[in-house]
């Protein structure tokens, strides 16, 4: 039984007379999965959301990643209507932004100081800009595929070649801002070592995703996080990860302290850049690292950042509430467990089906791939069936299962999931996966 949506219909073409192309994210658009209006959503609530339809659907974009505990979590809404009832935003510091500040320090050791600010956009921005002003380099390696949100030195793409200077990946980036960059392939460590020879010692710092969401949910295969770490230092260049979709994604803490890698102290950055879930569904963002890199930042160094939205009530007090919530005992036990039997299922409905897929799954989140080779970097993501995922995306959310409208993107479990949600995907996964192989 399909579902209808007329009155997403009918907004989605009133959008477009007012807001660019419908919707102020271009990902939140259904270009990549075949055009069309996306579902215009009215409300949510732990793991479903309603459209203006009154359609029901089981939530696993979970709004990019931010959306961990389920929608509306009452501790959370709790947390924020406190807040908002002693005034939005003061312009001073207060005693919130403190706790938070702690609390992300506790869980992430390396960050010795942290400052808030309201995006991953903006904390990857100015770690950057932090480590340019420490080194006084100027040029930054990054890994093809990853995504740092959307200022100017980070969409820029690789040429082709192992290990090349960038190309803007947008208009407006003039070329001699891409030049500073320098893309390798993702779990290559001899294209890195490549571009640090050659560029090295002009290079302000090596940035990566540790743990990958940005094409599909991708490991660093072993050894690679130790490696880059060490050719980065032994050039001079600071380490910088991008863990803002890692951060308390997959245990109480991130990637760096994450039990997969053994020995901590070598895969150590100098500077992290967090967001999404540590501001539990309100908007957030935040940087920190070394102490001494750290006073590089205004009031007490050269390198100015700063934000009237920065640590405001709201967001900071979402931020606790949810990082409270993630402290419960077994509450990423309990969505790695369905997550193991979500995926377990996919898979053997594609097999039975004769589909190609593969899954990449770490804890609670993972990753659908049409193809039939494992999906280790970029390429190798590129390299998979974007009509079938098309295809399989709209049999889905047909049947009121809501995953993200591109194949690079993962599936993101919450505490708010249950047995009932799983096994109801899995059967709608089976129908979508059956019609396909009819086609
Ligand atoms: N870094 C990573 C790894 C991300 O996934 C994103 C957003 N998807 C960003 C940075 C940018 O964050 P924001 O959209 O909050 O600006």
């Amino acid at each position: 039984m399909s579902i209808q949506r007329p009155r997403s219909e009918q907004l989605y073409a009133e959008a477009l007379q007012h807001i660019v192309g419908g919707v102020n994210s271009p990902s939140r658009s259904f270009k990549a999965v075949g055009g069309g209006a996306p579902v215009f959503m009215k409300s949510a609530k732990g793991a479903h959301f309603y459209d203006v339809d009154g359609n029901r659907y089981i939530d696993y974009l979970c709004a990019y990643g931010p959306i961990i505990t389920g929608h509306a979590h009452p501790h959370i809404t709790a947390a924020i209507t406190k807040a908002v009832e002693n005034g939005t935003l003061y312009g001073t510091p207060t005693e919130l932004e403190i706790e938070l500040a702690r609390m992300l320090k506790t869980a992430i050791p390396s960050m010795d100081k942290v400052r808030f600010v309201n995006s991953g956009t903006e904390a990857v921005m100015t770690t950057i800009r932090v480590a340019r002003a420490y080194t006084k380099r100027n040029k930054i390696i990054k890994f093809a595929g990853c995504y740092h949100g959307h200022s100017d030195l980070v969409l820029v793409a690789a040429g082709s070649g192992p290990s090349t200077l960038g190309i803007p990946d947008s208009a407006g980036i003039p070329t001699s801002i891409a030049s500073e960059v320098i893309t390798v392939p993702f779990n290559d460590i001899s294209g890195l070592q490549q571009a640090l020879e050659r560029w090295g010692d002009e290079v302000a710092a090596v940035m990566v995703e540790p743990i990958v969401g940005n094409f599909g949910m991708v490991m660093p295969q072993s050894g690679f996080l130790e490696e880059l770490c060490r050719l980065a230092r032994q050039a001079g260049a600071l380490v910088i990860y991008d863990e803002v979709i890692s951060g308390f994604r997959f245990h109480y803490g991130s990637a760096q302290t994450y039990g997969a890698f053994p020995d901590k102290q070598a895969i150590e950055p100098d500077l992290t850049a967090l967001g999404k879930i540590m501001g539990g569904g309100l908007p957030i963002g935040a940087y920190g690292g070394r102490k001494e890199i750290m006073e590089q930042v205004a009031p007490l160094g050269p390198a100015y950042q700063a934000g009237t939205m920065a640590g405001n009530p709201a967001s900071i007090s979402a931020g606790i509430a949810c990082l409270e919530v993630l402290q419960q005992p077994g509450v990423y036990e309990q969505m790695e467990a369905l997550a193991v039997q979500l995926t377990e299922a996919l898979q053997q409905s594609a097999d039975r089906y004769g589909i190609p897929l593969t899954i990449n799954r770490i804890r609670g989140s993972f990753s659908t791939h049409f193809c039939d080779h494992p999906v280790t970097n970029y390429e190798e993501a590129q390299d998979t069936d974007g009509e079938q995922f098309a295809h399989f995306f709209r049999l889905m959310l047909d049947q009121g299962i809501c995953l993200a409208p591109s194949k690079y993107e993962a599936w993101f479990l919450t505490t708010a999931h249950t047995e009932q949600d799983i096994a109801k995907t899995i059967e709608a996964a089976d129908r979508a996966l059956q019609a396909m192989s009819a086609k």
